[in-house]
């Protein structure tokens, strides 16, 4: 089992081999979604594979001669990724409208490869009105027709309902895998809980649950360090760069429960089984949240956060903020209101996926944690 893990661990880390290798094997197209919200289910039943695009460490060499100073280091990375070649496997790009920066360098990408084929997904703002529902269908239609016209055959429900049961049964999966992490925190490190969910981006979803099935029973009953005493949860877009979570590790603090984009909201709200795929699709898409990308007049992350809390048993929050971006720093003031009414210590701290020095986060995550109850 060991064996297994280093292996997701791997994918993870690397993952152009696995894909190249499923895309020799099967012929299929590979489609790359940047974050957040593609439902990939929809590839999925096209038959090619879904790879979530969200950058990574490497030095931004060229992007920035075609970008703002001020995009987040997500955006610039996947541009760096895809002018040195790193996506040349990549058959199709799916641009959601997440963000400003994610929307903008889309039209980049159109300037900058104009031979890369790519689909908008420019979801309904206001996710409560009736439009919505209507519009976000024909979007759906839209993506699906694009999709048949790039892997050449046509989808109907039978495929559409077949890859939901597998992007349910993920989701369950997941979601296991977070109780776990908060019930016994000793059996993965955090660097190997962040590997297993990215290591999911890049694979078939048959496959990934199925490893990962076979993991969990061992994963139980591993006992690799010991019982960390204090409890945290992180907020934001992503724990990256990966550093930050040795830092954590080294202070002996558990990560109990994320409210990460790539994280726990990725595999919130399962697709309904009871209604046409199109339209439960909507309807999941219309449900998920909360999410600082997301219409949400409510604001409801606070609550969110606030019974995750209780319910892992969190001593503090880890507010960890992308760089420039604007959909999370709107956020912040009213989550730190409300956490700081209900009692729960928060600490910010920025980060950039390229950035090599982490003395000033440790210091300041070790005076969070020396003062946590
Ligand atoms: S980190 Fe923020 S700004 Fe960057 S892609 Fe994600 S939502 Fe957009």
């Amino acid at each position: 089992m060991e064996e297994k893990l280093r292996e997701l661990l791997e994918i993870a880390e690397n993952p152009q081999r696995a894909i190249t290798g499923w895309k020799e094997v099967t012929g299929g197209k590979v489609i790359g979604c940047l974050p957040i919200y593609v439902p990939e289910e929809i590839i999925h039943a096209a038959g090619a594979l879904p790879v979530g695009l969200w950058g990574g460490t490497t030095e931004i060499e060229r992007a920035n001669a075609h970008l703002q100073g001020f995009s987040c280091s997500i955006v610039r990375g996947v541009l760096e990724y895809a002018l040195k070649g790193t996506y040349d496997m990549v058959d199709g790009f799916v641009f959601p409208s997440t963000c400003d920066h994610v929307q903008n360098s889309s039209d980049i990408w159109a300037k900058t490869f104009p031979d890369k084929v790519k689909f908008d997904l420019v979801y309904p703002a206001n996710r409560s009105s009736n439009a919505a529902t209507l519009y976000l269908a024909d979007l759906y239609r839209e993506f699906i027709s694009w999709l048949e016209e790039l892997v050449g055959s046509s989808i109907n429900n039978g495929d559409l309902q077949r890859s939901i049961s597998v992007y349910n049964h993920h989701r369950e999966l997941m979601e296991k895998l977070r109780q776990l992490r908060a019930e016994q925190p000793q059996s993965l490190t955090h660097r190997e809980m962040a590997g297993l969910v990215k290591a999911s981006l890049f694979m078939p979803k048959e496959q990934y649950n199925q490893e990962l099935e076979g993991l969990l029973p061992w994963l139980e009953v591993r006992d690799i360090k010991e019982v960390p005493h204090k409890r945290l949860l992180l907020t934001g877009i992503m724990a990256e760069p990966e550093e930050l979570l040795d830092v954590i590790e080294d202070l002996g603090c558990a990560v109990v429960a994320d409210d990460l984009a790539l994280g726990s909201r990725l595999h919130g709200v399962q697709v309904t089984t009871q209604t046409e795929p199109i339209d439960a699709l909507v309807q999941r898409h219309l449900s998920l949240g909360p999410c600082s990308t997301l219409f949400d007049p409510g604001k409801k992350r606070g609550s969110h956060i606030k019974e995750l809390v209780e319910k892992t048993k969190a001593n503090g929050v880890v507010f960890i903020n992308m760089k420039f971006c604007e959909a999370e720093e709107f956020d912040y003031p009213i989550l730190k209101q409300e956490l700081e009414q209900a009692g729960i210590p928060l600490l910010f701290i920025e980060v950039e996926q390229q950035m090599a020095s982490f003395g000033q986060i440790r210091t300041r995550l070790q005076a969070f944690t020396e003062m946590l109850a």
